[in-house]
C-alpha cells in the first residue's frame, strides 16, 4: 500500500491497482521486437477512481498491507491477466498498418497496490489530499467487494522439505527451492509447497548448473511433434533421418531470466538443440543458479520462442494467431556450463552466456 498520514474521522476506502513490470515481445512484420513495459491499471472498473496509478508506484515509499490500518480495502475484481490482455489490445491498436502477429510477457516485477482514499460524496486521493472525482454514487461502496481481512496477513511458508523433512536451500529470490536430502524440488502454490519434477544434464566438470523448463505440450495449427517436424519448421540444413520422425519435440525455456534479447536468443538455441539425453532425476551436486521465473511465465514465452524458430518468417509469421500450444507436462531442468575466461559455456550444445549477464552474488 502507499503509505500516507491517516485524516481521523475520515472514511478511508483503498482501491486497488495493479503493477506490472517486465518485457513485451512482439512478433511485427517478419521480426521479434522487445520493449519494457511498467504500467499499473485499476483492480476494479470504475469511472470514480483514476486509472492509473501514474507514476506513484515507481517512485512513492510502499509498505506491506497489514490487518492494522482501518478502512475498507475493495477485492479486485480484474485478474492481472484481463490487465496484461487490454495492454495488448490498446497495443494491437496502436499497431494498425502493421503485421503484429503474437505478444507475449516475462514478467519481472507482479504486484498488487492499494492506494487510499476518502470516501463521501466525492472521492478525495488522500495522498494528495485533492479530489479526483465530484460525485460518487451513495450506493457504490455497496457495489464493490471488501478484502476478507485474513487476506491482508502476509503467510509465511516455512522452508523446510515436505518430503524428509531437511531445511530447503534456495536464494532469496528463488521460486523453487531444492532439498539436498532427498533430492526434491518444491515451489510455493496455494499457501503450501508443491513437489516440482526435477533432474540434470551430467557433466563431471560442471562448474555452474542453470535451470530450464523442459515443456511437452499439445501443438495445433502446424505439424510440431517430433524432431523432424521441427527440421522443417526452422529449415535446419539437416537432411531428415529415419526415425526422426519418432523422436518426440520439447518446448525448452529459461526458469531465470535474462536481458530480452539474450533470453530470446537461449531459449531459441535450446529449442533447435533439442538435447536427447535423458535428464537424471533429482538435484546436481554442485552450484544451482536460481530459478526465478515460473513455468506458468515460461509457457507464455513458448509462441515467441517458436516464431523465433520458424524460417523463413515471412511466411511463418502469419500462421502464429492459428497456433495453440497447451503444455502437457513439465520438469525443471539442470544444464551444466564450465566457466570460461568470460563466459559460461555449454560446450555440447554451442552455448555461450557473457558472465557479466549472470549475477552469482546479488540475485
Ligand atoms: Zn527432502
Amino acid at each position: 500500500m502507499l503509505a500516507h498520514t491517516p485524516h481521523p474521522g475520515k472514511k478511508l476506502v483503498f482501491f486497488p491497482y495493479w503493477r506490472y513490470r517486465g518485457i513485451r515481445f512482439n512478433c511485427i512484420e517478419n521480426e521479434i521486437e522487445h520493449q519494457f513495459v511498467d504500467v499499473t491499471h485499476q483492480a476494479i472498473d470504475s469511472p470514480f477512481f483514476p486509472a492509473s496509478m501514474g507514476l506513484r508506484a515507481q517512485a512513492m515509499r510502499l509498505s506491506f498491507v497489514s490487518p492494522q490500518p482501518t478502512g475498507r480495502f475493495l477485492a479486485p475484481a480484474l485478474s492481472v491477466q484481463d490487465v496484461l490482455k487490454r495492454q495488448e489490445q490498446r497495443f494491437k491498436s496502436e499497431m494498425v498498418g502493421r503485421n503484429a502477429y503474437h505478444q507475449s510477457h516475462v514478467g519481472e516485477v507482479l504486484s498488487l497496490i492499494y492506494s487510499p482514499f476518502y470516501v463521501g460524496t466525492q472521492v478525495v486521493d488522500a495522498v494528495l489530499n485533492r479530489p479526483v472525482s465530484d460525485t460518487l454514487p451513495e450506493s457504490f461502496l455497496d457495489t464493490v467487494a471488501v478484502l476478507d481481512p485474513s487476506a491482508r496477513q502476509m503467510r509465511f511458508l516455512s522452508a523446510i522439505c515436505p518430503a524428509c523433512g531437511w531445511n530447503l536451500s534456495g536464494e532469496r529470490n528463488a521460486i523453487v527451492l531444492t532439498c539436498t536430502n532427498c533430492n526434491s524440488a518444491w515451489q510455493p502454490a496455494g499457501g503450501s509447497l508443491k513437489q516440482v519434477p526435477n533432474g540434470f544434464l551430467v557433466d563431471e566438470d560442471a562448474d555452474l548448473f542453470l535451470p530450464f523448463w523442459r515443456i511437452a505440450a499439445d501443438i495445433s495449427g502446424i505439424p510440431l511433434s517430433s524432431y523432424a517436424d521441427l527440421v522443417h519448421l526452422a529449415n535446419l540444413p539437416r537432411v531428415v533421418q529415419k526415425g526422426w520422425d519418432q523422436v518426440p519435440f520439447y518446448f525448452w525455456s529459461l526458469a531465470f531470466r535474462l536481458s530480452p534479447k539474450v533470453f530470446l536468443s537461449l531459449s531459441i538455441r535450446m529449442n533447435l538443440t533439442q538435447p536427447q539425453e535423458k535428464p537424471v532425476p533429482g538435484n546436481p551436486r554442485g552450484t544451482l543458479y536460481p530459478a526465478t521465473l515460473s513455468v506458468t511465465e515460461a509457457v507464455d514465452t513458448l509462441k515467441t520462442s517458436l516464431a523465433g524458430m520458424m524460417k523463413p518468417t515471412d511466411t511463418g509469421f502469419p500462421k502464429l494467431p492459428q497456433i495453440h500450444i497447451k503444455p502437457l507436462r513439465f520438469a525443471l531442468v539442470y544444464i551444466p556450463f564450465r566457466s570460461g575466461h568470460h563466459e559460461w559455456l555449454q560446450p555440447k550444445f554451442s552455448m555461450a552466456i557473457n558472465k557479466n549477464t549472470l549475477s552469482l552474488t546479488d540475485h
